[in-house]
């Protein structure tokens, strides 16, 4: 069972005092897809992860903190249209503008689940070409900070089963199998092992679909 609480959250940009329901528990039955995305209930409680300022707009996990220096990109014109995009779900774009923000501040992790997140909010409206642009650039994040020894998760290899399943949603199979083919087999878990396996076999069939951890780890390899 799902619960939330209601919360009162003073804005750190303008000081505005607004509501938000904040996740207080939930369960998840089932496997996780390959990119981490929780099976349900946990699947339907994103609105609780991000908090949206309806005063000025500031978007972010936690709406009470907030770095001045930003101040510019929020009122920027692509923020302001960003946040007020009506092609997408206020709840994805939501997590867009908190993505622009990570950016900014040099929380490129941050950023790249942020996009992650808006991408998942448009697979659920099957607005395939959006979600693959912010699939994308979900991805160039995560690289970028990998790149830079900041890895997306502490756990070894894990990393690289997130960025290697964005990839691969958008096309970018040749780049998922570069990375898959620089990992050592010796140093990764058996689990991880698998699910490169499976990943390998869904680049080469070319199939850009949705696939759960525990189908890669049923699948003969
Ligand atoms: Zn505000």
């Amino acid at each position: 069972m799902t619960t939330y609480s209601e919360d009162s959250v003073t804005c750190g940009s303008c000081g505005n005092i607004f509501q938000h329901c904040s996740l207080n528990s939930t369960n998840a039955f089932g496997s996780m897809d390959l990119d981490t995305r929780p099976p349900e209930m946990q699947r339907s409680t994103m609105d609780a992860w991000i908090q949206r300022c309806p005063s000025c707009g500031f978007c972010s996990s936690d709406a009470s903190v907030f770095n001045p220096d930003l101040r510019d990109v929020l009122s920027s014109p692509s923020y302001r249209a960003q946040l007020a995009d009506q092609s997408l779900p206020q709840l994805a774009a939501t997590f867009a503008c908190a993505g622009l923000l990570y950016e900014s501040n040099g929380q490129i992790n941050d950023a790249g689940w942020a996009y992650l997140h808006t991408a998942w909010l448009l697979d659920d409206e099957l607005k395939t070409a959006e979600s693959a642009r912010w699939r994308s650039r979900a991805a160039d994040a995560f690289l970028g900070s990998m790149k830079r020894g900041t890895p997306i998760v502490p756990q070894p290899g894990e990393s690289e089963v997130i960025v290697v399943d964005c990839l691969r949603r958008v096309g970018r199979g040749d780049e998922a199998l570069q990375i898959i083919d620089s990992m050592g087999v010796a140093e990764i878990p058996e689990v991880i092992r698998k699910v490169f396996t499976y990943q390998r076999g869904l680049i080469q069939k070319k199939d850009l679909g949705c696939h759960t951890v525990g189908a890669a780890l049923k699948h003969p390899t």
